[in-house]
C-alpha cells in the first residue's frame, strides 16, 4: 500500500464518519411526530393538573361537596364518592386552556356514575349544564 493511497483512505473513511455524523444530528433536530404528539399530550397534561387545583380550590369556595348532578332515574347517582369535575367540552376542545379549563360554567361537580352517564351523551351534557350552569 502506498502511502498516497493510506492518505486517500484515512481521508474517506474521516468523510464517512463527518456524513455520519451530520446523518444523526439531522435525524436529532426533526422533531419526529411521536416527540410532537408526546410533548402536546405533556402539555394538556399539565394543564389539566392546573385546573384541577383551581376547581378543587373553587369547590372548597362554595362548598360543592356532593355531585350535582343526581341523576336517579336509568342510573343511580353515588352521591358524594368519588367526584371529579365533569366538562362541558371534550379535553381536546379546551386546548390545554388552564383558565377556559377551570371556569365555572365549564364544569360540574359529579359522581363516577353520573359522569359516565353524560360522558358520551352531547345532547344530555348540555341539557346539564343548561340546567345546573344557566
Ligand atoms: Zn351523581
Amino acid at each position: 500500500m502506498t502511502l498516497a493511497r493510506t492518505g486517500f483512505r484515512k481521508q474517506s473513511m474521516q468523510e464517512v464518519i463527518e456524513k455520519q455524523a451530520i446523518k444523526r444530528a439531522k435525524k436529532l433536530a426533526t422533531p419526529s411526530l411521536k416527540r410532537t404528539v408526546m410533548k402536546k399530550v405533556g402539555k394538556v397534561g399539565k394543564a389539566n393538573t392546573e385546573a384541577r387545583k383551581i376547581i378543587a380550590e373553587i369547590c372548597e369556595e362554595k362548598g360543592l361537596n356532593y355531585c350535582e348532578i343526581r341523576f336517579n332515574k336509568d342510573v343511580t347517582c353515588l352521591g358524594s364518592w368519588p367526584l371529579a369535575p365533569a366538562h362541558l367540552h371534550k379535553r381536546a376542545w379546551y386546548k390545554g386552556n388552564v383558565e377556559l379549563l377551570a371556569d365555572f360554567n365549564q364544569w360540574v361537580v359529579a359522581c363516577q356514575v353520573c359522569h359516565d352517564r353524560i360522558e358520551h351523551d352531547k345532547e344530555l351534557t348540555e341539557k346539564v349544564f343548561k340546567k345546573l350552569r344557566p
